[in-house]
């Protein structure tokens, strides 16, 4: 039996940065909403509590704060001629569940996307000509320029209190920041933080070979911060258990300690935890999504909550799922190219290779966002003629972490047990780190989401299904920033480097790779390629509305979240501004 509950303004579907910023502005409003989150409570206070906040075997290893799989997964194959299987347990990319959702435990690098980023295709063509974009790649611009965006960049670095140094600041270059970068109306809320060894190693070597290194802008805070809400963020101490961990002195920004103590506290707002939503109830010839079902995981009850305005947060593998299984917008066929729900899922093309150094790198201490990059070879920045792909990487050093149980760099040759290994993890522990080329991966044809017609989750419903793989166009860019980063390396004159690892091969889903997966239910002027408008408006459902990376149309290479943030300030206005005072299609 279905308990049918009373109408609400707006229900949002998943509590992580989208949907707790999303659902702010709309209680802010006045507007009374109830927040689905399949995972449990999570609050600083008590979930990330010394010790066992920084506990590396249950949270790092064993990945105690990410989705249990036996409760959802994903099956995966490579091409439409292979079985998809599913996916036992996480590796590549760590899907978040609870309170906060992947924010809790993401690192707290803090980009903006470029303005080529927002206009790839545009771009491409100017520069090259239409012919240098393969047949398979359906490359597009976004829906709203970089300059269109910005103040919500802005609005995102102030919630977080972003640490780092303008390279851009209305149009004046600064030396130190990303030159690259888009024009920004101001600077970062804070300084960037103290910089690593590694850092310092990276940045003397890039400016030797005349590149433009920068530091991370990150939500690790350099300084002790109170943000527009009111929320008050601690400085980082260095622990290192950023990336999988909840912070355990509230010094990265996450939706647990930048917004939702704020919005727990504001009576428009209602949270239902253990909340599993499996469909939302479409009225086709009405144009509305009239209610959300979800099954309460504690008791097994099923529930149908009613609601004006209905937002999926839910990220980019349930956003699609979600639509798929209400039956809303026609399912992508990569055969005859039709359909726009599942299609230009991206990933991230990442490379990397070890760096053996004379020096002593302290790898212990560290934030997720004290390093130093380049933009150099990134999207636009340098001449693609010849080179067979477009777009770039951006190409960072620094560690992220020197937690003991993983991180145990050796050279290549080292045996893998025994004395000659416990002799070199000894040697090499604080003499090494590691140098990425973390590239960004356009749409293919080939690569979409659908529903697996085998397995199922926990509630009996179809998984869903990915289809992708690596492309000629990843290979070549993974090949030539890895070689870029290689000659930064060599250039800080290392005792020695390690094997370098281009991206080869298929999709592997065992190591990690990135938590940076996109597209599926992209953002477009077009109803028939695109599944939401410009206001993240569905073009099939007016009262619904979809947020997250799965509206990029492809993945760029800066990490996503400083653009997650943005696009969540953004759909928030044009609901308040325009659909609350004229509800139906907003373009
Ligand atoms: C380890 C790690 C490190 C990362 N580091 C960085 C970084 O440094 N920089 C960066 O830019 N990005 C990083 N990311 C990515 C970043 O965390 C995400 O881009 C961001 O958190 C996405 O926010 P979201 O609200 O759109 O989705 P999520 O945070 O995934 O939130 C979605 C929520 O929806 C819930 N949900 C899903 N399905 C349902 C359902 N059916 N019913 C009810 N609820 C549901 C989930 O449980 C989850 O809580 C990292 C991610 C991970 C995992
Ligand atoms: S390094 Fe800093 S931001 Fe990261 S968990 Fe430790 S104190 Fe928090």
């Amino acid at each position: 039996m279905v308990t049918r509950l009373k109408e609400v303004d707006a229900v949002v579907i998943g509590v992580g940065w989208s949907g707790s910023i999303l659902a702010r502005e709309l209680t802010k409003a006045g507007l009374k909403v109830v927040g689905l989150e399949r995972g449990a409570m999570r609050l600083p206070e008590t979930d990330f509590a010394l010790p066992h906040s920084r506990d590396e075997l249950s949270n790092g290893v064993r990945l105690g704060l990410v989705l249990d799989p036996s409760i959802e997964t994903y099956t995966m194959r490579h091409a439409t001629d292979e079985t998809a299987l599913p996916i036992r347990r996480f590796g590549a990319f760590l899907p978040g569940m609870g309170l906060g959702g992947a924010g809790t435990i993401w690192n707290g690098l803090t980009w903006r996307f470029t303005p080529f980023d927002h206009a790839a295709r545009t771009r491409t063509i100017e520069r090259y000509g239409a012919g240098v974009i393969p047949e398979d790649m359906p490359l597009s611009d976004w829906a709203m320029s970089y300059d269109e965006l910005e103040p919500f960049y802005e609005r995102f670095e102030k919630l977080c209190g972003v640490s780092g140094r303008a390279g851009n600041l209305r149009g004046r270059k600064i030396d130190g920041g990303n030159i690259f970068e888009g024009t920004r109306q101001s600077d970062y809320p804070n300084p960037p933080l103290v910089q690593s060894q590694a850092g310092h190693m990276f940045e003397t070597a890039a400016r030797k070979l005349g590149l433009h290194p920068y530091p991370t802008p990150s939500s690790n805070v350099s300084t002790a911060y109170t943000n527009p809400e009111g929320a008050t963020l601690g400085a980082c101490q260095y622990c290192g258990h950023c990336d999988r961990f909840g912070c355990a002195v509230n010094a990265k920004a996450s939706p647990n300690s930048a917004i939702l103590p704020v919005l727990l506290r504001d009576p428009n707002f209602e949270l239902r935890t253990d909340a599993y939503v499996t469909r939302l109830i479409y009225d086709k010839a009405g144009r509305k999504v009239t209610a959300v079902r979800y099954i309460d995981r504690k008791s097994g009850e099923e529930y149908e909550q009613p609601a004006g305005i209905v937002a999926l947060c839910s990220y980019t593998f349930s956003n699609t799922r979600l639509m798929l299984m209400s039956g809303i917008g026609t399912p992508y066929d990569p055969h005859s190219g039709t359909g726009s729900v599942g299609k230009n899922f991206c990933y991230q093309v990442t490379s990397q290779v070890q760096v053996f150094t004379k020096e002593e790198i302290n790898p212990f201490m560290a934030t997720g966002g004290h390093a130093m990059n380049v933009d150099d070879f990134n999207g636009d920045n340098f001449d693609h003629t010849g080179l067979g792909f477009i777009g770039g990487a951006l190409i960072f050093a620094g560690p992220t972490h020197g937690r003991p149980i993983v991180n145990r760099p050796v050279p290549p040759g080292t045996p893998r047990w025994g004395r000659a290994w416990k002799e070199a993890t000894a040697k090499w522990y604080n003499h090494s780190f590691s140098m990425h080329a973390s590239g960004g991966n356009f749409a293919n044809r080939g690569n979409y989401l659908d529903l697996d017609p085998t397995y199922r989750d926990e509630a009996g419903l179809p998984l869903l299904r990915m289809t992708f793989n690596f492309r000629e166009q990843d290979y070549k860019l993974s090949a030539y920033t890895l070689g870029k980063a290689i000659e930064i390396a060599k250039a800080m004159n290392p005792a020695l480097l390690g094997t370098p690892m281009p991206r080869k091969g298929n999709l592997n889903v065992v190591p990690y790779q990135s938590t940076h997966n996109t597209g599926g239910t992209i953002m477009g002027d077009d109803p028939h390629t695109s599944v939401v408008n410009r206001d993240l408006q569905s073009w099939e459902a007016d009262n619904l509305f979809i947020l997250g990376a799965s509206v990029f149309p492809q993945n760029p290479a800066h990490p996503p979240t400083g653009a997650v943030g943005a696009l969540s300030y953004w759909a928030a206005q044009a609901i308040l501004t325009r659909y609350v005072k004229s509800p139906g299609p907003l373009n």
